[in-house]
C-alpha cells in the first residue's frame, strides 16, 4: 500500500490550503477528490454552451481568507474592494432606494435620510457597524491561533464600550431583538438582518443565536468586514491554491471518492485503491465522513442549506425602476429585493411551513463591474449576474415544478424594481437558450458534496471553545489520526482558508 505524512480527503479550496502549508513544511502529501476538478464550492465554470464567460459558479466573494494565508502561501490572488457596499430599492416604492456609500459617508447619510424620513437609523447604523469593526479588528487575528476561550475572547473583541455593549448583546440576544433595539425602518433593519440568514435557515429570533454567528462571520473578515471581488472569479482562489500545493509537491488526484476510512491505522480506500497515512485530513463535510466511518464523529444539528443560487449572463444590465441611480452603480454591491425586515420574517414563516416564499428574498451582485475579465473579447460589453436567494431550504423541492416555480417567482422579484424585464436582456447561448442556471440546495448536495445544501458544510459556530478545548485549533476529532480541514471544522464556513491552515498547524504545531 502506498504511504504518505498526510492524506486529504476532498480538494476544495481548504483541503488545498492543508495540503499546501503541509508539502511545504517537507511532508508527503496526497490530496484526493472525488469530482473530476479541484475547488469544491470555489470554482469558476462556463456554464452557458458557446459563451465564453467564466462564472464564479457557487461562491462569489471573498472576505475571510487572511492576508497570512496569502502570503505564506504566495498566492497569485487579487482582490478587488468594492465601493458601494449596497443598494436596495424601497419595496413600497421602487422608484427610490437606499445606497450605502463606503467613500462618501455624506452621500449615504442622504440617502437614509431620503429612504427613512429621518437621520436615526444612519446614526444607530454607524454605531452598529463601528462597533462591530471593533470586534472584528479582535477577533479575526485570533482565526489562525489555537483557540480561545469565551472569556478570553471578550476581552479581544470589546475593547470599547460601544463594542462591549454589542458583544454582550451579539452573544446572549437574537439578532432581530437586538435591531429592534437598535433600528426603526424596515428597510433598514432588514438590510442588518440579512448577514444574518446567508446560508443559515433561521428565524431572526431563533434563541439557539445560530443566525447571530452567521452574522458575525460575515462582519468580520479581514478585520473590516469587506466583501471583495477576486479577479479572475473564484476559479483563480483555488487554481493559486492547487498551484501551491503542487508546486510544494503535494500529489492530487482527481476522479477518487474516497469510500472508506480506518481512522486507527491512517488507511483510506477508494474503489480500486488504498493509501495509508500518519494523518488523515477530512477537507470534506462532517456528514461525508461520518457515513465514511459509520458513525457519528461530529455530532451537532444536521446540515440544512437554504438558498437558490442563479447565475445569469446579460447583453447589458437592465434598467432601474429608479432613475436617481445608474445601474452600474446598483450592481456594484449587493442589490437587496424584498429583504426588509418583516419580509424576511414572512418568507421564513413560509418556508418553514412547506411553500416557496411568495416574495423571495435575494441578493444579487455582478462581478463583471468589477473584474471583466472573466469574459472573453467576443462577450464585451456583456454582464453577470449572481443571485443568491433566501429561505430556500431542500425540503421545498422534492416535488417536479417547485424548482421552476421558485426560479419564476425569484426573477418576478427581480423584475419587481426593474424598468424592463430581466428576461429582455439575459443573452442566448448558441443553442438559441437564455443564459440562465439555477442550483437549489437539494442540486448542490449532490454537485459539490454540500450535505443537505448547507454552503457552511453544517452550522456555522462561535470561534472560541468551550473550556474543554481551549488550546486546540478546532479541528480535531476523537481521532488522533484524522482532523477535520474543511469548512465544517470550528471557525470553518466560507472561503476562508482557515480550517485548511488550523489543521495543517495542529499537525506541524505551529
Ligand atoms: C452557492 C454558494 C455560494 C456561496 N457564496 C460564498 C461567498 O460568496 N463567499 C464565501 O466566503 N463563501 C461562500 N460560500 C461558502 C463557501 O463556498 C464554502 O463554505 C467553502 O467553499 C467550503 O470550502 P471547503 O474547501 O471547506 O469545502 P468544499 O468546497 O465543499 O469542498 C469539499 C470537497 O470535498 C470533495 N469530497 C466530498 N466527499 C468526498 C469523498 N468522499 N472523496 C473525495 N472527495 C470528496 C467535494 O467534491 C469537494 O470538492 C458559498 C457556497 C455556495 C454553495
Amino acid at each position: 500500500m502506498e504511504t504518505y505524512d498526510d492524506i486529504v480527503i476532498g480538494a476544495g479550496h481548504n483541503g488545498l490550503t492543508a495540503a499546501a502549508y503541509l508539502a511545504r513544511a517537507g511532508r508527503k502529501v496526497l490530496v484526493l477528490e472525488r469530482s473530476g476538478h479541484v475547488g469544491g464550492a470555489t470554482v469558476s465554470a462556463r456554464p452557458f454552451p458557446g459563451m465564453n464567460a467564466r462564472l464564479s459558479r457557487y461562491s462569489y466573494l471573498v472576505s475571510l481568507m487572511p492576508r497570512q494565508i496569502i502570503t505564506d502561501l504566495d498566492l497569485d490572488i487579487t482582490l478587488i474592494r468594492r465601493r458601494y457596499s449596497s443598494y436596495t430599492p424601497l419595496p413600497n416604492d421602487p422608484t427610490r432606494g437606499l445606497l450605502v456609500d463606503t467613500a462618501d459617508d455624506a452621500a449615504t447619510a442622504a440617502s437614509f435620510r431620503a429612504a427613512t424620513g429621518s437621520d436615526h437609523d444612519f446614526a444607530a447604523w454607524q454605531n452598529f457597524y463601528g462597533a462591530m469593526a471593533t470586534i472584528a479588528e479582535g477577533v479575526f487575528p485570533t482565526m489562525l491561533r489555537p483557540l480561545m476561550s469565551a472569556d478570553e475572547m471578550a476581552s479581544v473583541a470589546a475593547t470599547d464600550l460601544d463594542a462591549m455593549d454589542l458583544w454582550e448583546q451579539l452573544t446572549s440576544t437574537p439578532i432581530g431583538t437586538i435591531i429592534d433595539s437598535r433600528f426603526t425602518d424596515d428597510v433598514v433593519r432588514g438590510i442588518v438582518a440579512t448577514d444574518g440568514l446567508i446560508g443559515t435557515f433561521a428565524d431572526l429570533y431563533d434563541p439557539s443565536l445560530l443566525q447571530n454567528i452567521c452574522l458575525l462571520y460575515h462582519l468580520i473578515g479581514g478585520g473590516t468586514g469587506d466583501w471583495d471581488v477576486p479577479v479572475g472569479g473564484m476559479g483563480a482562489v483555488s487554481g493559486a491554491l492547487a498551484a501551491a500545493a503542487v508546486a510544494a509537491g503535494a500529489e492530487i488526484r482527481t476522479g477518487v471518492e474516497v469510500t472508506a476510512i480506518d481512522a486507527e491505522d491512517g488507511r483510506v480506500g477508494w474503489p480500486g485503491g488504498a493509501a495509508a497515512a500518519e494523518f488523515i485530513h477530512a477537507a470534506c463535510a462532517p456528514a461525508v465522513l461520518d457515513n465514511l466511518l459509520d458513525a457519528p464523529t461530529v455530532g451537532g444539528p444536521p446540515p440544512q442549506g437554504a438558498q437558490l443560487k442563479i447565475n445569469v449572463l446579460l447583453r447589458r444590465l437592465p434598467k432601474l425602476r429608479d432613475h436617481t441611480v445608474a445601474p452600474g452603480v446598483a450592481f456594484s454591491g449587493t442589490f437587496h429585493i424584498h429583504e426588509g425586515f418583516d419580509a424576511l420574517g414572512r418568507s421564513y414563516q413560509e418556508a418553514a411551513t412547506g411553500s416557496i416564499p411568495s416574495t423571495p428574498p435575494c441578493e444579487i451582485y455582478c462581478h463583471t463591474l468589477s473584474d471583466p475579465s472573466i469574459l472573453g473579447p467576443s462577450l464585451t460589453g456583456m454582464h453577470t449576474l449572481t443571485l443568491f436567494g433566501l429561505h430556500m431550504p431542500p425540503e421545498l423541492f422534492t416535488s417536479s415544478g417547485a424548482k421552476d416555480q421558485a426560479v419564476q417567482a425569484t426573477l418576478a422579484a427581480l423584475d419587481s424594481v426593474l424598468g424592463e424585464p430581466i428576461a429582455d436582456v439575459i443573452a442566448t447561448d448558441i443553442n438559441g437558450d437564455p443564459c440562465i442556471e439555477a442550483k437549489t440546495a437539494l442540486e448542490l448536495q449532490d454537485a459539490v458534496g454540500l450535505p443537505g445544501g448547507n454552503i457552511f458544510h453544517r452550522p456555522l459556530q462561535w470561534p472560541w471553545a468551550p473550556t474543554a478545548d481551549v488550546g486546540t485549533w478546532g479541528v480535531e476529532t476523537k481521532h488522533p489520526r484524522l482532523l477535520i480541514a474543511g469548512a465544517g471544522a470550528r471557525r470553518g464556513g466560507g472561503v476562508s482558508g482557515i480550517p485548511g491552515h488550523n489543521a495543517a498547524a495542529a499537525v506541524l504545531g505551529a
